[in-house]
């Protein structure tokens, strides 16, 4: 499989400013280094605790957030050296379903207003044409293509999600960041949701990265799976290794607290102290150090590298080095 993205070193500092004069006074490293690739046609699933930086690397890599640093590498070419009007071009093949389907679609419009929007920006002038594209779209997402008059509030949690899904699809992208994109839903629709969305990359030979806050959302969704802490990928691998044989102390911990016993896995229970320290005071050595149940000397002083420890298996972790 080749890959559609490549992603080296990303970077994304946002700066801490305070007193009177708002003088820089240090910087959050939100996304800190972070690497992987994304195969053409796969689900990437990349999960981790608020404030890890999964949505941060999502919206970087879309240049909704200007990444500080690093590459990305869509198609052979690197988007952060596009111009503005190059990147506004780009948005038609990389697009972004967001986490709220309430707070991403404007409520005083129609839903044929929101999903024509796109179509606009991307040279589908005639409003026949327009009207027809979102009759369709609707249709593929589940919905009736004549509630197209209808506005946001009309409609389910779950069909508003349909509503940015149709939104996303409406320029035939080749990748969608997916930002937690079932969260706010409750878990009922959560499951048709993932199923549509599986539905649609298969006939549409869709890329999705699909982030998550919690490895159960996206264990039957994804191909492979990375797992972010503090900023930086800790793991990264099939979806089969990942459940059955994590390697770094966090993904074992996030599997160990997954609340429904799943018997498909078997996972020694691993029970994390403490909270997640600060990204504007990250520890020293290995971010995760002070949770870790099997923190070593060397952990306090060394960051551990991203590596790859067997075929298609990375992690960032002094124990398997
Ligand atoms: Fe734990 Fe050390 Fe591995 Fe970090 S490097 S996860 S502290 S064992
Ligand atoms: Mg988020």
């Amino acid at each position: 499989s080749t890959p559609i993205l490549e992603v080296k070193g990303l970077k994304k500092y946002f700066d801490i400013r305070g007193g009177v004069f708002g003088k820089k006074v240090g910087d959050v490293k939100a996304v800190d280094d972070v690497s992987f690739t994304v195969n053409r046609g796969e689900i990437l699933g990349l999960v981790g605790e608020s404030g890890c930086g999964k949505s941060t690397t999502g919206k970087a890599l879309l240049r909704l957030v200007e990444p500080t640093d690093g590459e990305v590498i869509f198609e052979d070419e690197n988007i952060l050296d596009l111009s503005k009007e190059q990147m506004r071009r780009l948005r038609k093949d990389m697009q972004i379903v967001f986490q709220d389907p309430y707070a991403s679609l404007n409520p005083r419009h129609t839903v044929e207003k929101i999903i024509s929007e796109p179509l606009i920006t991307h040279g589908v002038e005639s409003s026949k044409e327009q009207k027809e594209r979102v009759k369709e779209l609707l249709e593929v997402v589940g919905l009736e293509a004549d509630h197209a008059s209808r506005y946001p509030h009309q409609f389910s949690g779950g069909q508003r999600q349909r509503i940015g899904i149709a939104r996303a699809l409406a320029n035939n992208p080749k990748l969608i960041v997916c930002d937690e994109p079932v969260s706010a839903l409750d878990v009922s629709v959560q499951s048709q949701i993932l199923n549509l969305m599986e539905e649609l990359r298969d006939k549409y030979h869709l890329t999705y990265i699909f982030i998550a806050h919690d490895l159960s959302v996206v264990k039957h969704i994804s191909d492979r799976v990375g797992v972010m802490y503090l900023g930086g990928l800790v793991e990264l691998t099939t979806k089969d290794q990942l459940y059955e044989s994590p390697k770094h102390p966090y993904t074992q911990a996030l599997l160990s607290a997954v609340p429904v016993a799943d018997p498909d896995y078997e996972v020694d229970r691993v029970i994390l102290e403490g909270d997640v320290p600060s990204p504007s005071n990250p520890p020293s050595g290995c971010p995760f150090h002070t949770r870790c149940p099997m923190a070593m000397d060397v952990c306090k002083e060394v960051k551990p590298e991203f590596r790859e420890i067997e075929d298609q298996h990375f992690v960032a972790c002094h124990l398997y080095e």
